[in-house]
């Protein structure tokens, strides 16, 4: 077993497969101009198998795949297929903005994905159009359908709460859990990288969304299950989704982390919100053996800090983009 020297478990890889993205959406990218890292320092789909091998024989057992948009990937049915193969592995998951979900939808069951998570920030058209800056609001839907009728369980719709900007609808996509057996999961608006500029004044905080969920009627919390993460899980009576709450800001979820990051360009990272890196790249390209990546790996694990330093005055934007983070 992993643990940390805050006796934390470490059993969860969230890997960032590419900094591309088919949207740009506000809070996360600039409109233009914003610098990628070169094609020759991304990970190939090898050394990305191989590094998962080595850390799911020390203990790590959950991967999440994100980017950047990691379905603009090429390949990234058949990496999946491979990656369910590493049999210590027991959960793989995707993030996707759910563009190209429709195509990739069955494909993407069938290689072995366990669960879906979808970013949707509104349900309206040209809210969505003005948040990410594309006009995909039509095909991320039809993705989302094509998620539930290839039977994907659960399947998580991930909206950022940002006052003053789609506020109004938090009611909507609670109802949305009403018709239909999703997961809507709130999240805190956070500093990031490359966004637009974070005011606090944005913030949309988990009481404050919970105090409007209330309204529609009698919440009863959802026990966690063994795969879950940070996120407050209620049900709203008679509904056959359920809702979650993450506040990264309001209330830290850092007791629980469980959680490395792996960037495009091979590096590990201990938290969201640092910037401490650890080179992995060097040792896949350069004759590195496996007993080296698994020191690499407990280096990270000992350096991970104990909380995040937002709230406090310490606290300044980390220098990679979330896009370069996977979120
Ligand atoms: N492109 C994929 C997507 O959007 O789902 C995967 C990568 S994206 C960086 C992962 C998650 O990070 C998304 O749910 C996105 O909404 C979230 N995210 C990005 N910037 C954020 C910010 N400033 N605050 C809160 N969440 C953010
Ligand atoms: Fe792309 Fe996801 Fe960032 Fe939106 S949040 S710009 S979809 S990486």
């Amino acid at each position: 077993m992993l643990l940390d020297p805050f006796k934390r478990k470490i059993n969860y890889l969230r890997i960032s497969i590419t900094d591309r993205c088919n949207l740009r959406c506000r809070y996360c990218m600039p409109e233009e101009g914003l610098q990628i890292i070169p094609h020759e320092e991304i990970l190939s789909y090898e050394e990305i198998l191989r590094l998962v091998r080595v850390f799911a024989a020390e203990g790590i057992s959950k991967v999440r795949l994100t980017g950047g948009e990691p379905l603009v990937r090429k390949g990234i049915v058949h990496f999946i297929s491979s990656l369910s193969q590493i049999k210590e592995i027991k959960d793989l998951t995707l993030t996707t903005n759910g563009v190209l979900l429709k195509e990739f939808a069955h494909d993407l069951k069938k290689a072995g994905l366990k669960r879906i998570n979808i970013s949707l920030d509104s349900l309206k058209k040209e809210r969505f159009s003005q948040i990410t800056r594309k006009d995909d609001f039509e095909r991320v839907w039809e993705g989302i359908e094509e998620a539930l009728r290839v039977g994907f369980s659960p399947i998580k719709i991930n909206m950022v709460a940002m006052k003053g900007l789609n506020d109004d609808e938090i009611e909507s996509f609670a109802e949305l859990t009403l018709r239909l057996p999703l997961v809507v999961r709130y999240i805190e608006y956070m500093p990031s990288g490359n966004g637009e500029e974070w005011r606090g004044s944005d913030l949309l905080t988990v009481p404050q969304i919970m105090n409007r969920i209330e309204k529609l009627g009698k919440l009863t919390p959802v026990p966690q299950g063994p795969w879950d993460g940070p996120a407050k899980r209620f049900r709203i009576e008679r509904a056959i989704g359920e809702i979650g709450l993450i506040g990264a800001i309001s209330n830290h979820f850092c007791d629980d982390c469980n959680r490395l990051r792996l960037t495009p360009d091979g590096k590990i990272r201990t938290c969201l919100f640092s910037d401490e890196e650890i080179d992995v790249k060097e040792l896949l390209r350069n004759g590195g053996a496996d007993h080296d990546l698994k020191e690499k790996l407990l280096i990270a694990i000992k350096k991970k800090p104990e909380r995040h330093p937002i709230n406090t005055h310490q606290f300044k934007k980390c220098q990679r983009n979330m896009s370069a983070i996977g979120g």
